[in-house]
């Protein structure tokens, strides 16, 4: 069903009785053209890509949870492109371009909110850096600009711009970055993959991965064997545990990200701050809360918590930046298992077992990559190959030194 305003009073008559399940619990086939592993927004979005743009509808979606239940859900939402390295910028602002009209394209509100990211320069090395990367911006049609502290103060009222150990010196801004909600962008995609016919399936975890002659055949699941002429890993922390099943190593390290809210207040903040030497970014909800998250844990594991010093740290980090919520109170913490590889870039690969293609490594930053990457990597499955867009983000460079560095870009994180 098309949601529409014509829709809401025609239900609202009926007392809301007609209207039919976003997507439907759907029963495995024994056999599909191409199934994707992960029902977070990378894998909905491979899926909903695949169908819209390359006509590959019978598909399979496995999800060991819920979906949306992994990071597509925990994350603290930040949209940006500001990357240094061409590639980078070219799939970051694709998908940026692309969440602009998500909302019309899904015919689901996606709740995009364009209302400008700013990353403080709070040390010359930042301002040097910032300085840089707002001209290769310019050069790869990426809308940034450093800005003056003043314009920080204006943008941003609550800053305290004179902060006793690290100053605001100026800042680099995104006007038409910014948030959009999370669990929205994994529901409005799962709609569009069941409206094309294709099977989400939930609590079915993939425990094996079958192959014939080095070609992939199928998986084995918690819910039986399902066959597939293609297979695309999108497990995000998970990526080294599947690909384990599929006979290959990745250069990924898998950690815990945490975020937190506040209670709710009025609104004081309508921009994203990202304050990289103190370690912490803060936005404000629709509803009220602050949303503040900080630097991953420093050892590797699998838990969705997160340890306890995280949080202080990030939290000390942010009062210096913004005095004004040294009172608030928490409301809720929690944690994400994050995928994360030595030049902090994402792997959009083909693999050694013919036909499983994977797509990870978006460590901290990947909410905001979620349309470009699903687009991208819909069309290196369909293709066999990845196309333009993906061609720099293979296995590959990791053996062949072909870094793309965006440590700075993705410093603090998102
Ligand atoms: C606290 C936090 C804050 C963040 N903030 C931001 C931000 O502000 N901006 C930003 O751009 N990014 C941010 N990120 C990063 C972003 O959330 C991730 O990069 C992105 O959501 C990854 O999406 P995904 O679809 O690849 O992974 P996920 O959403 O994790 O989806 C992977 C899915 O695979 C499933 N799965 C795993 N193993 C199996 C199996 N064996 N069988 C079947 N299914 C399986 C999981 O259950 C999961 O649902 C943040 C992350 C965290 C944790």
């Amino acid at each position: 069903m098309r949601y529409s305003a014509f829709q809401i009073v025609r239900q609202a008559l009926r007392g809301h009785q007609g209207w039919p399940r976003a997507w439907g619990e759907a029963t495995a086939k024994p056999r599909y053209d191409a199934i994707v592993i992960g029902a977070g927004g990378h894998g909905l979005a491979t899926a909903y890509y695949l169908g819209r743009n390359h006509g590959v509808r019978n598909v399979a979606i496995l999800e060991k949870g819920w979906l949306g239940g992994g990071n597509t859900g925990r994350n603290t939402t930040i949209i940006r492109s500001n990357y240094l390295q061409d590639p980078s910028a070219a799939i970051y602002e694709k998908s940026r371009s692309l969440y602009e009209t998500l909302s019309q394209e899904l015919n689901y509100n996606i709740m995009f909110s364009p209302r400008g990211v700013m990353m403080l320069a709070q040390t010359e090395h930042e301002v040097r850096g910032y300085r840089r990367t707002a001209h290769a911006n310019a050069l790869q049609e990426v809308q940034t600009e450093f800005i003056t502290p003043e314009r920080v103060k204006e943008l941003c009222p609550i800053i305290e711009t004179r902060g006793p150990r690290y100053p605001v010196l100026g800042a680099l801004w995104q006007a038409r970055g910014g948030t959009a909600r999370h669990d929205a962008v994994a529901w409005g995609y799962a709609r569009g993959c069941a409206e094309m016919g294709m099977d989400v399936i939930q609590q079915c975890e993939v425990t094996g991965i079958r192959s014939a002659n080095g070609k992939v055949k199928g998986v084995t699941t918690t819910k039986g064997e399902i066959d597939c002429d293609k297979l695309a890993i999108v497990v995000a922390g998970h990526s080294g545990v599947l690909a384990e099943m599929a006979g290959f190593r990745l250069p990924i390290e898998s950690l815990a990200l945490q975020a937190l809210v506040s209670e709710p207040i009025k609104p004081c903040m309508d921009v994203v701050v990202m304050a990289n030497t103190v370690h912490g970014y803060m936005s404000q909800s629709d509803k009220g809360e602050m949303v503040i998250g900080g630097g991953a844990d420093g050892y590797n594991n699998y838990t969705q918590r997160g340890s306890f010093h995280h949080i202080e740290e990030t939290v000390r980090a942010l009062i210096e930046t913004f005095p004004m919520i040294s009172r608030l109170k928490m409301l809720r913490m929690w944690g994400g298992i994050v995928d994360m590889t030595g030049d902090r870039s994402p792997i959009i690969s083909k693999t050694p077992m013919e036909n499983v293609f994977i797509n990870c490594g978006w460590g901290t930053g990947g909410f905001k990559a979620i349309p470009g990457s699903g687009w991208a990597t819909a069309e290196m499955v369909a293709k066999g190959a990845p196309g333009a867009l993906a061609a720099e983000f293979g296995l590959d460079r990791f053996r062949e030194g072909r870094f793309i560095d965006e440590s700075v870009a993705a410093g603090v994180a998102h």
